[in-house]
């Protein structure tokens, strides 16, 4: 089979083909496992950490990707939740131990032995993947592939933020920073809470229009600040200053969560001009986002679908994975961006 594999962590944009295009035997399923003929693969900001060494993989070479939409194509021993031919959906969340303590109140995603879907095992930059039966999902019929692939990783980890933020309807949300999960987020707010009022900070005009155009209130830069007061802010950028520059915006009480794997370090020195009395006083909260439950991708599909949250995708072919994440890098960004594996139906 076709795959793009990562061998090593490399530096964006001075290697500007970090993925290579290989040929590898199409991967037999284990007990309770699943080979799923890929069709589509979102392509997600978390790649980027993972080629860079902020979340390096725990093997190689790896096949990235954790945002698979395909068929499933046999089963392996015992496996017998799917048919061959049901369309299946893999997310980030690969497997977790499934008795310790987290795994056993719902918070497999604070599993120590979490692993994670293109970087622990291999993922959909490829025409073949397997999975346990237990961490795949039916999508429902009313998405396309390349619909669905995004609303696995961008959707359910931005359902699973907004939850974060316990935002009630009326209230003032923010969003700093506006690719693919904030816009799947401003779609969920604009159904789920139709009175609340949503602010994004962008730093690009592009983007700062589109979230108008989806309906966004107020569009500004990242430094600004707000006519209104923000009771939840969510920070999908990779960098430190919008998180500062953001505090000063929440209303007393208020959270920031901040959705991103990791952070870049070229502007940790922003914290540095942290002011106490205008940014964390009057119990302001910080709080981050680890990972995916099962439940939140089951969830959030439920809801999309209800909802019908469509994300508006950009499509690449597999060989052009590289082309995708460096204008990921860039910041090209307007939607989702997806790779569609050739031969796929
Ligand atoms: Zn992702
Ligand atoms: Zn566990």
């Amino acid at each position: 089979m076709k795959a793009m594999v990562l061998t090593k962590t490399a530096s964006f944009p001075e290697d500007k083909s970090p993925l290579e295009s290989v040929e590898l035997p199409v991967p037999v399923p284990q007990e309770k496992e699943i080979l799923v003929k890929v069709s589509v693969c979102g392509v997600c900001h978390t790649e980027l950490d993972e080629i860079e060494g902020r979340t390096p993989p725990s093997k190689y070479p790896v096949i990235p990707g954790h945002q698979i939409v395909g068929y499933v194509e046999n089963s392996g021993k015992n496996a017998n939740r799917f048919k061959t031919g049901d369309r299946v959906g893999i997310a980030w969340i690969h497997s977790a131990c499934g008795k310790c303590k987290y795994c056993l109140n719902g918070m497999e995603n604070l599993c120590s032995e979490f692993k994670a879907t293109g970087r622990d095992a291999d993922g959909g930059y490829a025409e073949y993947t397997t999975v346990s039966e237990e961490y795949a999902y039916k999508i429902p019929d009313i998405f396309s592939d390349a619909e669905a692939a995004p609303l696995l990783c961008a959707g359910a980890i931005g359902f699973r933020s907004l939850r974060l933020t316990n935002l009630k309807d009326g209230e003032n949300l923010g969003l700093t920073g506006f690719g693919a999960s904030a816009h799947l987020v401003l779609k969920m707010v604009k159904h789920q809470y139709p009175l609340a009022k949503i602010f994004v900070f962008s730093r690009t005009g592009a983007e700062q229009a589109f979230a108008k155009e989806l309906g966004a209130v107020w569009a500004g830069n990242a430094d600004e600040t707000t006519p209104e007061k923000l009771h939840a802010i969510i920070d999908t950028t990779p960098v430190w200053s919008p998180v500062k520059e953001a505090l000063k915006n929440l209303e007393p009480g208020g959270r920031l969560v901040i959705n991103a794997i990791r952070k870049e370090q070229s502007d940790k020195d922003a914290l540095l001009t942290l002011d106490y009395s205008r940014d964390l006083w009057m119990e302001k909260e910080i709080k981050s986002v680890a990972n995916i439950t099962r439940r939140d991708v089951e969830e959030f599909l439920r809801m999309a679908a209800e909802i019908v949250i469509r994300p508006e995708v950009q499509e690449y072919r597999l060989e052009e994975a590289n082309t995708a994440l460096l204008e990921l890098k860039e910041r090209k960004i307007r939607g989702a961006k997806v790779l569609r594996i050739e031969g796929s139906r």
